[in-house]
């Protein structure tokens, strides 16, 4: 057995441990963590060979590779889910995560033992008792290309899944634009859960300080498992969450960034350009996503260079 393996299965039992102490007795198994499970542990010396093709969670299996851009989009393309424990919390277990899980296998178990502790998380009891769904994270386990978002609004909140509702519906058209599909990047949130509002029925609020500290550890394990070539930060809470810095995303959009190493390019967050409907705007978010393209070396067609040009 590795002792990468081990790691896992440790953190695992201790998990399992800590809820049994707090009086859970059922546990939600997602299908990917009943299928890791059923394979045979790696072994250290042979490990088994790594299958092609991607791993996404959420979602049907696509091929991995980034491919040519099919859906020469055109400029009007950017116009317009858990479990909840209520026990009260003592400190959740620490979780050592494997550094380098060497297969395919090790990484996909990893990321459903990952998911699994954060949809049982409740280290922030207000989120926890208000959320309907923890907002783990959707896309290809072999993503290139990752965004981070904010937090989940109302409508991710409902569906367990980030960027769903209109400024989702924008990002996932600027996706497409670029060629990709939803389906082979990954997209995340700084936070989880959706931001509570006491008292309201509508509207958002920003993650709190603290809010975004309990959080951050998951998705930075989320960040070093699937190791992205390129991180895109939509708006100033993911600038501020990833790199800690708080300069306008102004000053920054457009200024490559290094996230622990990995290239961070910060732009506007999708709903500020549903706010704000200048071409002006929109031509600066798209020339962070030529930038982040070609550093990815995607193709990239005259077509594509020239959205939300004048003329
Ligand atoms: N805004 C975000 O920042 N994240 C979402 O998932 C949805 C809207």
């Amino acid at each position: 057995m590795s002792d990468s393996y081990r790691q896992l299965l440790e953190a695992t039992l201790q998990h399992v441990e800590c809820l049994k102490a707090r009086g859970v007795r059922h546990l939600g198994v997602a299908p990917e963590t009943l299928r890791a499970l059923a394979m045979p542990p790696p072994r250290t010396a042979a490990p088994p060979p790594e299958p092609r093709g991607s791993r996404r969670e959420e979602a049907p299996a696509r091929k991995s590779e980034i491919r040519n851009p099919k859906s020469e989009t055109d400029s009007s393309l950017l116009t317009t889910a858990a479990t909840n424990i209520s026990s009260p919390v003592i400190a959740a277990p620490v979780y050592s995560a494997p550094a380098t899980p060497h297969s395919a296998m090790e990484k996909s178990s990893a990321f459903a033992a990952l998911r699994e502790r954060a949809l049982a998380c409740v280290k922030c009891p207000n989120l926890a008792s208000s959320r309907k769904n923890v907002v783990f994270g959707v896309g290809s386990l072999d993503a290139q290309l990752m965004f981070v978002g904010e937090a989940p609004g109302a409508d991710e909140d409902a569906q367990g899944e980030p960027f769903v509702g209109a400024a989702g519906q924008l990002l996932t058209r600027i996706i497409i634009a670029t060629g990709l599909s939803r389906a082979e990047v990954y997209i995340a949130n700084i936070l989880k859960c959706r931001p509570d509002t006491p008292g309201e029925t509508a509207g958002n609020r920003k993650p709190t300080p603290a809010e975004m500290a309990t959080c951050l550890p998951y998705l930075h394990e989320q960040i070093d498992l699937i190791k992205p070539k390129v991180i895109i930060a939509l708006g100033a809470t993911a600038v501020e969450g990833l790199l800690g810095k708080t300069v306008g995303i102004t000053k920054l959009r457009g200024n490559w960034q290094t996230y622990r190493g990995t290239p961070l390019m910060p732009t506007y967050h999708p709903a500020y350009l549903l706010r704000n409907q200048s071409l002006g705007i929109k031509r600066e978010v798209w020339e962070d996503m030529l930038a982040a393209m070609e550093k990815l070396g995607l193709p990239i067609s005259e077509k594509q260079r020239n959205f939300f040009l004048k003329g």
